[in-house]
């Protein structure tokens, strides 16, 4: 048999328009085939094509954070107090306030905070928006210097004083290699912060309006929400946050607040449900997740951090170990 020309521009227009008409149908039909394989895979016969959820460590759905701004002496109690009950935190600190009258001592940084995560909070505490972008500069970068030298370790955290920021002081601070930020705005909610350089948290300690004057019927009422908060976390059953950051020192103020501490530290201590990190723990635990690679199906992932993740598919848990790719079935 003569074989067929292979020249299409040598065909009869006969010819030409009978492939033209099967390139169509071949192209139809595979375009049925590709939607047949995706119902498929949705249906979990070639692999789930579902979303894959964050869960944290453990495949547990509830993480805390604490965190505590300006490393003043009263820090020394409320973190022997944290240790007595196995609970980790971020302490932001203003490092050329060390050494200082209320200020814990340079030399002590690093026995203190030890377990903990020391943070930058900047070196004299101004109100970054309110300095030059120079000013910006050293009182960060200087801040993280400081504290790595004194903490021997890396310092990739901060909180805003006074909590404030803008788009300027966040593209600085970027650029000096902090990766999350924390302000001091509210949320009472337990989401997960989708800006690091924007995290606001979920509640101030004890659900003090930041820097009232303190007045006992005010105070009782801050209380109450405070609980109501700390319950509806600790009840809660979907992928929660909870952020309560505040100051060692509010515990001096009126009141028995060093025994209300104690009060919340038992509330969230001990529980299985719990994650209990610092903020850059859960920034790299994130990140982790963020950079999990799936295969076309979704039947296969890799991670390729060097943190254990856990995600929920087809409601089920899977743990994806570091460095390695697992089938999800
Ligand atoms: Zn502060």
């Amino acid at each position: 048999m003569r074989p067929l020309k292979s020249n299409y521009c040598q065909m009869s227009s006969e010819t030409r328009f009978i492939i033209v008409i099967l390139a169509l149908i071949t192209a139809i039909n595979y375009g049925n085939a590709q939607t047949n394989a995706a119902t498929a895979g949705r249906n979990g016969v070639t692999g789930s094509r579902e979303k894959a959820e964050m869960l944290f460590p453990g495949g547990k759905t509830k993480a805390l954070i604490l965190s505590f701004d300006d490393g003043m002496v009263a820090d020394r109690r409320l973190v022997r107090l944290m240790n007595e009950y196995g609970l980790i935190g971020t302490f932001h600190l203003n490092s050329n306030k060390l050494g200082t009258k209320d200020y814990l001592t340079k030399e002590e940084i690093k026995v203190v905070y030890k377990g903990h995560e020391v943070s930058a909070h900047t070196a004299n505490h101004p109100n970054l928006t309110n300095i030059s972008k120079a000013a910006v500069l050293f009182e960060v970068g200087e801040d993280r210097r400081e504290l790595e030298r004194l903490s021997e370790n890396l310092v990739r955290g901060m909180a805003y004083p006074f909590g404030n920021c803008n788009d300027s002081v966040i593209e600085i601070i970027r650029g000096l290699g902090i990766e999350y930020a924390r302000t001091v705005e509210d949320t009472y909610a337990f989401g997960i912060p989708g800006e690091f350089l924007k995290w606001n948290p979920t509640i101030h300690q004890f659900g003090k309006a930041y820097f009232t004057p303190d007045n006992p019927e005010n105070d009782k009422k801050e209380l109450a929400g405070f609980y109501q908060v700390v319950n509806r976390f600790l009840k809660t059953d979907s992928l929660a946050l909870m952020d309560v950051w505040g100051h060692s020192w509010e515990n001096d103020g009126a009141g028995n607040r060093w025994t209300e501490m104690e009060n919340f530290f038992k509330m969230v201590s001990g529980n299985p449900d719990i994650y209990y990190t610092t903020q850059i723990g859960l920034v790299d635990y994130i990140n982790a997740f963020k950079n999990l690679k799936f295969s076309v199906d979704k039947s296969m992932v890799t991670n390729l951090s060097s943190i254990s993740v856990f995600v929920k598919m087809k409601g089920k848990a899977f743990n994806i170990e570091a460095g390695s790719t697992r089938h999800l079935d």
